[in-house]
């Protein structure tokens, strides 16, 4: 036994860093800021708590493999076929599976050069090449992705408002995304910010899923819903590729607990409402802040903002400034965007915290 290397994983398995989600401790400090993750500013709705409570009590039974409930509420919800949609352990399930289903060795996946990492991962993981296309001021380039689309391309990601940039790509340019590809290549809108975007034109996806049968589109529970420790998510799809996402996902993927706050959390009254109006007021207010210090703040159609700090150094030390404060953020050097910081909007309280350290980073630092 001794000196052998022992089992070997698939080099593929090495290619990719661990993904490294938001913090969300500070050694030292009770009361932590956390704007580091995009979660919801005003925690779970109060009924989803409620439902948690309830459904434990039969915690001992499985659940419904097939999230039959919580579709129908989706369907409901959200006006689609419950027989479309696939629910998830987070969107994130349903975005690996659909890269491991449509994907695999030698084949290719485009993405936008700030698109969302978890693309990356899961397609390097199953050896999968990955295509970045140029963004122009941080929006995604729908000419630039086309570009990068080659034969051996299997999947096309694109997360609209996207994250980390927080920008957004009108309809009739995700329109032409769609046409300008072949019939065999996946076009995946994920589109975990939706509840977010107020735009009369958007549509987070399900039009194009109706008219193609080569489009899906991801949601999630972990944003304006309030649930990302839950891990729910779901996808709108053609019936093929509803097939293949049942087939590939765990037989239990959603826990008993996780679907009953998911159906719980939409039918909360007013929540949408409620979450919608804070975000839109409180994102003005900290982006009018931040840039009334000189801190160039990208536009932002989602629950967090892009705060560019000028260079590396600069956004290193602002990070530094407010770990001393409690207050988390993210840094997105991981992103390729070593010089911007990624502030959640959080309530009124901590968006007031992160706005005063920061003008204080300002005043001291220059
Ligand atoms: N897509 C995007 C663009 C996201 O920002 C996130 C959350 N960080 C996810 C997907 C994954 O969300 P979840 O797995 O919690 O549903």
């Amino acid at each position: 036994p001794h000196g052998h290397p022992g089992p070997h994983a698939r080099d593929a398995v090495f290619s990719v860093p661990p993904y490294v989600g938001g913090e969300s401790t500070l050694k030292g400090v009770n009361r932590v800021i956390k704007l580091s993750s995009n979660e919801g500013a005003f925690g779970p709705p109060p009924g989803a708590v409620e439902a948690i409570r309830a459904a434990a009590c039969s915690a001992h039974r499985y659940p419904d493999g097939g999230s039959a409930a919580l579709r129908e509420a989706i369907g409901v919800r959200f006006g689609l076929d419950p027989a479309r949609i696939v629910c998830g352990n987070g969107s994130d399930e349903l975005i690996t599976l659909l890269i491991q289903s449509y994907g695999g060795s030698g084949t290719e996946l485009v993405m936008s050069a700030h698109g969302f990492l978890i693309y990356e991962i899961a397609a390097k993981l199953a050896g999968m090449t990955v295509r970045k296309a140029t963004e122009r001021d941080l929006v995604t380039d729908i000419d630039a992705m086309l570009a990068q689309v080659t034969p051996a391309t299997r999947l096309v990601f694109l997360a609209n408002p996207n994250n980390p940039t927080g920008t957004l790509v009108p309809h009739a340019e995700i329109a032409r995304l769609r046409a300008g590809l072949p019939e065999d290549v996946l076009l995946v809108l994920d589109a975990a910010y939706a509840e977010y975007v107020e735009r009369p034109d958007y549509d987070a996806g399900a039009l194009l899923v109706d008219a193609g049968g080569n489009v899906v589109m991801t949601r999630t529970f972990s944003k304006m819903f309030g649930l990302g420790g839950a891990r729910l998510g779901w996808a709108y799809a053609p019936a093929p590729v509803i097939d293949v996402l049942n087939r590939t996902r765990m037989p239990f993927n959603v826990s008993s607990l996780a679907a009953a706050a998911g159906i719980a959390s939409l039918g909360e009254p007013g929540w949408i409402e409620r979450c919608r109006d804070h975000n839109n007021r409180a994102r003005a207010a900290l982006t009018a802040r931040l840039r009334a210090c000189g801190i160039t703040v990208h536009p932002s159609e989602t629950n967090f903002i892009l705060a560019d700090l000028g260079s590396t150094t600069r956004a290193a030390a602002a990070d530094a400034h407010l770990r001393t404060r409690g207050i988390l953020v993210r840094n997105v050097a991981a992103y390729a965007l070593p010089q911007c910081l990624r502030i959640t909007i959080g309530t009124d309280e901590e968006c007031d915290a992160v706005a005063e350290a920061l003008a204080g980073f300002v005043r001291d630092h220059g």
